[in-house]
């Protein structure tokens, strides 16, 4: 985790365990201090009587810790995490490190056995792009109830606004996104292929830029770049996109994984570029109040619109590749800004909340794709309004591109073939092996 959060975030995870950390510490320092006392109490019988105490206490302790867990504390984590690493075995990292994925579990081999149906008319190059955005909740988009202040995206973009991500935290939220597992599994990433393989399989060249680090997911992409500078998603992933769109492939599947609009967002959002509301950066203080949520709120925005005007970006260079080209974009999860009675602010705390886990959907599609499906682009837009999951986008990315290919799940949807329920019940990772549905998580809010 050190490696892809700010040093904020890691204080604040930190910070609900330092006074039982600081209490156990004490009651260890008096345990010490009284073993410590034992050599000099002179009497022999109370001196051994003392030490089989202290004895038994110390064993019970020792005992009533799972056994796990030793190897899961230093110094015994060093030394594991070593021998992985040295022996790249990852029996040991799924045994000690189930939600880490520290080492990749994707299968080599695996591509859902796609198959493709021969696209009709003269369609030369087919671009297909999933971007995947941080930290949007639905209703902070001009098109889900934002103030008008936020400007809107391209008008020929579809706008969903009630989706549900897959978890609330970005290292279960994106492997979940780009694989063909439900939320509720056991592990942080799939031991599965994503679904770059599928479009592999069928002739695509495959890539997967991103903002953030590659272990998030461990894509399988044909071509992996992490770019790790620091700074807007424009600034570091416009001229590698550049770089990939040159690329002579005529069919490319491209995924785009963006730091969007994550906190601190002061820190990344310039203040130079026109911002829809007010600039409160030096108001904040180190978390929202009932006095500093307007600014929070402000400030947020701002973030949201630099990263949806970097999303506008990528369309308008789409815009100008020749062929087919079909994009879907969706943030891996929301934000709750002290919005109900747990006044709760952030994401990935401890439960997912409602807030943090509805997020929008956008999905755009060039003149020449549009015109080569138009009734995949009426179902589409049918299904805006319907409750989605971000299960439901793979499939609909795959569909759109006419492939077929293996799924043992049920209940998930490709939106531009299939009608989607207006009652259907949306499952969201509340932990690794444990889900809660989305009328829970709107019950817990009320
Ligand atoms: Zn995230």
């Amino acid at each position: 985790m050190l490696r892809t959060f700010p040093s904020t975030q890691i204080e604040s995870a930190l910070a609900p365990y330092l006074l039982p950390a600081s209490g156990l510490a004490v009651a260890l320092g008096v345990l010490a201090h009284l073993s410590a006392r034992v050599d000099t109490s002179p009497p022999p019988l109370a001196r051994r009587r003392s030490a089989a105490i202290l004895l038994a206490l110390g064993c019970g302790l020792a005992l009533w810790i799972p056994g796990l867990l030793w190897l899961r504390a230093w110094p015994l984590n060093a030394v594991a995490v070593a021998v992985a690493s040295a022996s790249g075995s990852s029996a040991l990292d799924s045994l000690l490190f189930p939600e880490n994925s520290l080492s990749n579990p994707r299968p080599a081999g695996e591509d859902w056995r796609a198959t493709r149906v021969p696209v009709a008319g003269e369609v030369t190059r087919e671009t297909f792009v999933l971007v995947i955005g941080e930290s949007v909740r639905a209703d902070a988009l001009r098109e889900c109830g934002a103030p008008a202040a936020m400007p809107r995206m391209t008008s020929d973009a579809l706008v969903a606004c009630n989706v549900t991500a897959g978890s609330d935290a970005t290292h279960t939220s994106v492997p979940l996104m780009v694989s063909r597992d439900l939320p509720g599994l056991q592990r942080r990433v799939p031991a599965d292929a994503t679904f770059l393989k599928a479009f592999e399989r069928v002739g695509f060249h495959t890539y997967w830029l991103a903002s953030q680090d590659a272990t998030i997911a461990w894509p399988d992409a044909q071509t992996v770049q992490a770019v790790s500078a620091p700074g807007l998603d424009a600034d570091v992933l416009n001229a590698p996109f550049d770089v990939m769109l040159a690329d002579p492939h005529p069919r490319r599947a491209i995924v785009l994984h963006t730091q969007d609009a994550h906190s601190p967002y002061c820190d990344r959002i310039s203040q130079h570029v026109a911002q829809p509301f007010t600039n409160a950066c030096a108001r904040l203080g180190n978390l929202p109040t009932a006095d500093t949520l307007a600014d929070w709120k402000a400030v947020y925005g701002n973030a949201v619109s630099t990263s949806m005007s970097f999303l506008g970006g990528v369309i308008a260079r789409l815009e100008r590749e020749p062929g087919a080209v079909f994009l879907i974009y969706s943030p891996d999860h929301g934000e709750a800004l002290l919005d109900d009675h747990r006044q709760i602010y952030g994401h990935a705390m401890r439960h997912p909340t409602r807030w943090d886990v509805q997020v929008p959907a956008i999905f755009w599609a060039n003149a020449a794709w549009r015109k080569a499906h138009p009734e995949a682009w009426r179902h589409l837009k049918a299904n805006l309004t319907a409750p989605l999951m971000h299960a439901d986008l793979v499939p609909t990315l795959l569909g759109a591109a006419g492939i077929r290919y293996q799924d043992g799940r049920r209940g998930v949807f490709d939106l531009t073939s299939t009608e989607v329920p207006a009652e259907r019940s949306r499952v969201v990772q509340r932990s690794l092996g444990k889900t809660a549905t989305w009328d829970q998580l709107v019950e817990e809010a009320r």
